[in-house]
């Protein structure tokens, strides 16, 4: 059976109709918890047993802990987050931390929590029902991850938020069937300063660090910069490497098939 991977949110900010990274692989499984999670009604949240986070920054994690407090009690079993090191720390210290917001890996009790962490490390390959997970590298400015997901058929990868990274590239030459591939440009090139600084990609950097890749992946473009997107995709379009990949904005409710 093909995996279906809903897009939530995929913007670099908020706005009318726009929501930050929160893929939802199947109805179990989420790739970051942005405010994309907010439109999912109580039933499908619940239906969320597993969040595996690419990074510490509040666009991909605000919603982990609103989510628990608002299906915790409806639920038969803990939501399991997973998270380099660093991301589960920063989990434990500035978020559960009994005051910016309740510690639910001890309540209602440290046997029955609602929220368990987890860590898992670059290279992890985590097997979640039919589908394998498969932890990517990335640069950012803080530790950061991609990821892969292996179905039977073919796998998705994501880059999660990452500047250039050749590890990620070497990486993907890896995976098994790539069929989808999810690249971040956050930045227009007139901010490749502001790109550069903050670890992610501008067009230019982008296509300077692309390496070849089959020609039937499709690529998809995620984190634009709200009021930007237009002028990031017609930059990526100019460029030779990538035009011929025909690049596409990523758009939430999208859902992609693999
Ligand atoms: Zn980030
Ligand atoms: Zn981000």
């Amino acid at each position: 059976m093909p995996s279906h991977l809903r897009i939530l949110g995929c913007s670099g900010g908020i706005g009318k109709n726009l929501r930050t990274t929160s893929l939802l692989l199947d109805d179990d499984v989420l790739i970051d918890a942005g405010t994309g999670v907010g439109d999912l009604s109580l039933d499908q949240m619940v239906k969320i047993d597993t969040i595996f986070l690419t990074h510490s920054h509040l666009d991909h994690i605000v919603s982990v802990p609103l989510l628990i407090d608002s299906v915790g009690a409806r639920r038969d079993k803990p939501i399991c987050v997973f998270g380099l090191p660093a991301t589960i720390a920063a989990l434990q210290q500035h978020i559960f931390n009994n005051v910016i917001w309740p510690d639910f890996s001890k309540i209602p009790s440290a046997e029955r929590p609602f929220l368990k962490l987890f860590t898992l490390n670059l290279g992890d390959v985590l097997t979640v029902g039919t589908r394998q997970i498969t932890v990517l590298p990335a640069s950012h400015s803080v530790a950061a991850v991609g990821y892969a997901i292996t179905t039977e058929q073919s796998t998705l990868a994501f880059t999660g938020d990452s500047g250039p990274c050749p590890a990620f590239w070497d990486a993907l030459q890896t995976l098994p069937g790539l069929k989808h591939l999810i690249i971040e440009t956050s930045f227009t090139d007139k901010d490749h300063v502001l790109a550069d600084l903050s670890s992610h990609y501008c067009p230019l950097s982008l296509s300077q660090s692309f390496q070849p890749i089959d020609p039937a992946v499709q690529l998809w473009i995620s984190h634009l910069k709200p009021g930007q997107a237009e002028q990031i995709m017609s930059e990526l379009n100019r460029s030779e490497r990538l035009a011929k990949k025909a690049p596409k904005a990523l758009i939430a409710g999208q859902v992609l098939v693999f």
